[in-house]
Parts: structure tokens; C-alpha cells; sequence
């Protein structure tokens, strides 16, 4: 309850415990919603029920105080009335029939349930949790996750309580839209915002909009400390700190972003839920039974199907399911649809920002610096066997993608280990699909880059990739002369073969030894032989010198005139 309202409680309660009739005032309180039943009977059973009214009243809130005033009114207690009317606290809603909760959040802007919706107490709570922590002091909740993971749906869910509403932000919940957008469009907005408060205080004065964005800032500034401090800003879908630095006015802001770190550029207090890429199974098939009006049991097996392959996202499956409704004989064409990845065709008319699938996961890809994209494009081509890791790059550019929710990190295993949603492989795997072979190739050039002066020879995660997988890249990218070289050196036989073992090596040459040249075929045979001869030596620790067991081949092979050669270099080195 504001001080003011509470002091005026104080002084005019003697006044108010000598006139007033409970009983009549109670009710009207109960259909606002202001009081419980049970206050209500807690109050008839006192003696003194006026002055158990003012205590119950003292320890409420604004919008209560505003029931009371209205009751007065309503029970015309006119003179009552009067003696709180200086002091009445600004809230939003006023007195109606309607369920409060719900006229404060529509007219906020809350957008409302989805048409298929299932809860997710979990997820929900845990932002009211957050939400809880700005009751006394002003911040910044964060909800971050993937393109479509449900975050808008999960922070409309989180605010649609009566509890938090009234303990929390009596005086509103504001939800604006923001997107990719760019500074007028960020200016037209908050003239929008200032526009919806000022109007709501009823006062007759006239406000030019204002006309920059450091003006816009000042005059919400104004209006939230001054008039709604207990007031709630939703900021859905937020791209860019600019917004943020924007309406950085020491008020209470709840955002949904893919960016984990957009709110490090502002002050105040910082809380963050992280929300789950997906769904669970039981969930998601919900959705589907939901939109497709099958009941759950009678679901086609293509279901789960769908909805194994889009992981539970919850953005997908609504997607398909809306196809469906429509579509009610075509279970196996979108799953056909998903499996070739064609996520244009998986697309609705709705409010969601995107229109198909392939938008909504585009579109972090461009908001990347170009630098930044090079490198997640190069994901599509790391070998599916393997989880990312830090391979591409630092595991500071990977902790880069994974703050935009496009890549995720399993922090319960040591070293760290990266992995991309299916769909955003499929995505990228379908995005690039003309561009396989040139990133192949960038792979192999990053490689060149990286062990330009120190050899490839420790046992760290990046290594290990490369002893694996250089060769696949070489040969996807086309390039065979190198791929020629890498194979038939005894130098890559010995870190390999070292670290992984013969098995590993006569792989390689059983793998690509034919898209190699056909005079190749010999030098092949040649190698491998020497490792199946070699290979329980191979096996041993200490390594044994590979020069000496390679001189022990015929002569005419190319496995000892390489050896030959390396003894040579040796002797002239000393
Ligand atoms: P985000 O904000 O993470 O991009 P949204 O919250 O906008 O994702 O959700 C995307 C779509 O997924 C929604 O339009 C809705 O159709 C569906 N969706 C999200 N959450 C739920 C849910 N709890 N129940 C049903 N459908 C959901």
C-alpha cells in the first residue's frame, strides 16, 4: 500500500471504525476480488469488525484500498469517501465486475493463451519466482532460449496471477512487442507507451509525444517513478541492448530474448530463467491432439514421429499441428515434409512473428556479425559423429552462440561439450546444402591456420578432432592432393597412430583410398600392408620409432623411401 493511502488509513480510521457497516462494503470488495471469503468471515467473527477491516486493509495493497474507497461510495458513506479521495493511489483497473487480473493484462497488452496450449508449471513458476524478487527493489528478469522454444507464451503465462499481480505490479503490466527493429520504430513504440500511461492517469493535461529517444527515456523515467513504480514492462523479443539502455530507468522489466547477455549493459539488479528448447514428449503430442482435434490415444504413429523429430519445440509442432487441422490426411507428407527438411512448407498464418519454420531460425543466423556466421555456417560440416566442441573456435565464440540460443551447452560433462538443436543442424544442413564442399574446405584451412607453428601432437579435444576428421573434410572439399599427402606421410602415421591406434589408420585408406588417383591404388595397398604388419608394434607404449619399423618394408615401397628419407634428415640434423 502506498505511504500516503496508509497514512490517511491511520489518521481517518477513528472516523471510519465510529460510521461504517462492514458487512455491505465486504461484498462489493469480495466481487472486485479484493478480499477473500475467508478475510471476510476472519471479520465477522471479530467484535470490532470496522477496525479489523482498517487492519486488513493495512496490510493490503493499492488496488484493495481503491475496492474500499469504491465500496464507500457504492454503500454511499459519501463523507468516508472523502477522507481517503485526496490520497486514492493510482491503480489501473478500476473497480469492475470483471476479474481484475484479466482487464489489467488485456489492457497491458498481454497477449492472450495460444488456441492449443499445455502448461509449464515448472518454467512458470520459476519466472514468478524472479518476478517475486523485483517486488521490493527495481531489475531485470531475463528469459532467454531457442527461436521458438516458447518464451512469450511462458512470460504471459507467468504473469496471468493474481498473487504476483497484486503482491507485485498493482499498478500494471505493460507488454510491448520489439523485435528486430530500428530506431524510430524503438522511438514509436515507447511514444506508444508513454501515450497508453498518460492516458491512464485521466489527466486532462496534454503531452507532445516526445521526439527523440533520450526524451522518450526521460519522460517514462518521469512517469514510472512518479506514477507507476509498482508497474511491470514486458519486453518481448528484444535483439539489441539498444532497446534495453533505452527504458534503463531504474524500473522493473521482465524480457524474452534469444541473447542470454543483452541485459550486461544495464544497471540495476539481474535475474535469468533459461527455457527449454523443447518439450516433453507427452507435451508436445498434446499440442498435436490439441490443434488436430484427434483424441491423444488415437493419434496416428506419425506423431511421435514429428514430434521426436522437431525435439518437442514447441514453435514446430504447433506450426505442424495448425497444418494439420487443416490438413487432417497428410500425418506422413509433414513428416516426410520435416525428415527432407523443407521447413518452408512447415509454416501457419499466425501471430507469430515468422511465417514458416525457416525464418524464425534464419534469422539469428543474420543477425551474427559476419565473422561470427562464417563460423556457425562451418557447423553444418563438422562430422556428424562428434559433438561440437571447441573445433571452430574458442570456446569463447562457442559461449557466443550459445548466449543467442543457437547452440547449447551440457555443462555436466568436463571439458564442456557443445551441441546444436536437430533443427538448426537440419537448417543449416538445408541452408548450405550448394555450399557443402567450400566449407569443407574452410574447415581444412583452419586447420592449416591454426597448427601453422606448433605441431599437431598433444591430446586436447581440438587435436582429437583433427587426427579424426581432417582426412573426412579433405575429401569432401575435393582436395585430393592434400588428402594424397596427409594419408601417405609417415609423419601423420605416427601422430595418428599414436593416438588412436593402426585400426583407425587402415580405416582411412580403406575409406578413401578410392577417390584417390588409380596409381594411387598401389602406394595404398602399400601403406596399408605396413600397417597390418606393423599394427600390433602399433599398439605399444612407449610408441615405437615408425622410421625404424618403415625401413624394415621392401625397398621398392613408398613406405620405405619416405623412411629413407626422414633417417636421412635425421643423421643431417645430428
Ligand atoms: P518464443 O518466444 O520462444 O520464440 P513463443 O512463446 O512465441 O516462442 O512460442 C512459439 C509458438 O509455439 C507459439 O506461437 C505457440 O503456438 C507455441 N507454443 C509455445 N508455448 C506453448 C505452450 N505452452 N503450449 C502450446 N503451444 C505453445
Amino acid at each position: 500500500l502506498d505511504e500516503r493511502a496508509r497514512a490517511c488509513l491511520l489518521t481517518s480510521r477513528h472516523k471510519l471504525e465510529e460510521i461504517m457497516k462492514p458487512a455491505y462494503l465486504m461484498d462489493h470488495m469480495i466481487s472486485d476480488e479484493a478480499i477473500t471469503v475467508e478475510e471476510e468471515d476472519m471479520i465477522t467473527n471479530q467484535r470490532e469488525q470496522a477496525a479489523a477491516l482498517v487492519d486488513l486493509l493495512l496490510k493490503k495493497d493499492n488496488y484493495s484500498f481503491r475496492s474500499f474507497y469504491n465500496a464507500l461510495l457504492k454503500e454511499e458513506y459519501d463523507e468516508l469517501a472523502n477522507l481517503l479521495k485526496e490520497d486514492l493511489p493510482l491503480t489501473q483497473f478500476t473497480s469492475s465486475s470483471q476479474c481484475p487480473v484479466q482487464t489489467l493484462l488485456s489492457e497491458g497488452g498481454v497477449p492472450p493463451r495460444p488456441e492449443a496450449f499445455v502448461p509449464r508449471p515448472k518454467e512458470e513458476n520459476e519466472i514468478r519466482e524472479k518476478l517475486y524478487k523485483l517486488q521490493k527493489q527495481p531489475g531485470w528478469v531475463t528469459v532467454f532460449g531457442m527461436a521458438g522454444s516458447g518464451k512469450s507464451v511462458l512470460a504471459s503465462e507467468a504473469v496471468r496471477h493474481k498473487e504476483l499481480i497484486e503482491e507485485c505490479f498493482p499498478e500494471g503490466i505493460h507488454w510491448l512487442s520489439i523485435g528486430r527493429l530500428d530506431k524510430p520504430d524503438l522511438l514509436a513504440k515507447i511514444q506508444t507507451l508513454c501515450f497508453r500511461l498518460e492516458q491512464n492517469l485521466d489527466s486532462q493535461q496534454f503531452h507532445r509525444p516526445p521526439s527523440t529517444l533520450d526524451e522518450a527515456k526521460e519522460r517514462l523515467r518521469f512517469l514510472m517513478i512518479r506514477k507507476y513504480t509498482r508497474t511491470l514492462l514486458i519486453l518481448d523479443d528484444v535483439w539489441d541492448s539498444t532497446v534495453l539502455k533505452a527504458v534503463d530507468i531504474h524500473c522493473r522489466i521482465l524480457l524474452t530474448t534469444r541473447n542470454r547477455s543483452l541485459a550486461d549493459v544495464v544497471n540495476g539488479s539481474k535475474h535469468e530463467v533459461e527455457v527449454n528448447s523443447g518439450l516433453d514428449e507427452d507435451k508436445a503430442l498434446e499440442i498435436l491432439s490439441q490443434l488436430s482435434k484427434i483424441e491423444m490415444y488415437r493419434l496416428p504413429e506419425e506423431a511421435l514421429s514429428i514430434v521426436k523429430k522437431c525435439q518437442g519445440s514447441p514453435l514446430a509442432v504447433s506450426m505442424i499441428g495448425s497444418l494439420l487441422r487443416e490438413n487432417p490426411d497428410r500425418w506422413g507428407y509433414y513428416l516426410r515434409q520435416l525428415e527432407k527438411k523443407q521447413f518452408r512448407r512447415i509454416r501457419k498464418s499466425s501471430s507469430y512473428n515468422y511465417e514458416a519454420l525457416d525464418q524464425a531460425i534464419a534469422a539469428g543466423i543474420e543477425d551474427l556479425s559476419d565473422d561470427y556466421r562464417d563460423l556457425y555456417n562451418l557447423l553444418t560440416v563438422l562430422h556428424k559423429d562428434v559433438k561440437v566442441t571447441d573445433q571452430v573456435d574458442t570456446e569463447d565464440t562457442l559461449s557466443e552462440f550459445v548466449n543467442r540460443a543457437m547452440l547449447f551447452v551440457d555443462s555436466q560433462s568436463q571439458p564442456n561439450v557443445f551441441y546444436l538443436h536437430d533443427l538448426q543442424l537440419d537448417f543449416l544442413l538445408e541452408q548450405n546444402k550448394n555450399q557443402l564442399k567450400s566449407l569443407h574446405k574452410k574447415m581444412v584451412e583452419r586447420y592449416v591456420h591454426r597448427y601453422r607453428d606448433r605441431p599437431l601432437t598433444s591430446r586436447d579435444e581440438e587435436s582429437l578432432y583433427w587426427i579424426r576428421y581432417l582426412a573426412y573434410h579433405m575429401a569432401n572439399a575435393n582436395l585430393f592432393q592434400e588428402l594424397h599427402s596427409l594419408l601417405f606421410s609417415l609423419d601423420w602415421i605416427s601422430v595418428k597412430g599414436q593416438i588412436m591406434g593402426p585400426a583407425h589408420l587402415i580405416n582411412d585408406y580403406l575409406e578413401y583410398g578410392s577417390i584417390l588417383d588409380k596409381e594411387n591404388n598401389e602406394m595404398c595397398s602399400e601403406f596399408q600392408e605396413f600397417l597390418s604388419l606393423s599394427g600390433h608394434y602399433l599398439e605399444q607404449r612407449p610408441f615405437p620409432d615408425i622410421v625404424q619399423l618403415a625401413l624394415s618394408q621392401p625397398h621398392t615401397s613408398e613406405v620405405y623411401r619416405q623412411a629413407r628419407l626422414l633417417a636421412q634428415e635425421r643423421a643431417k640434423d645430428g
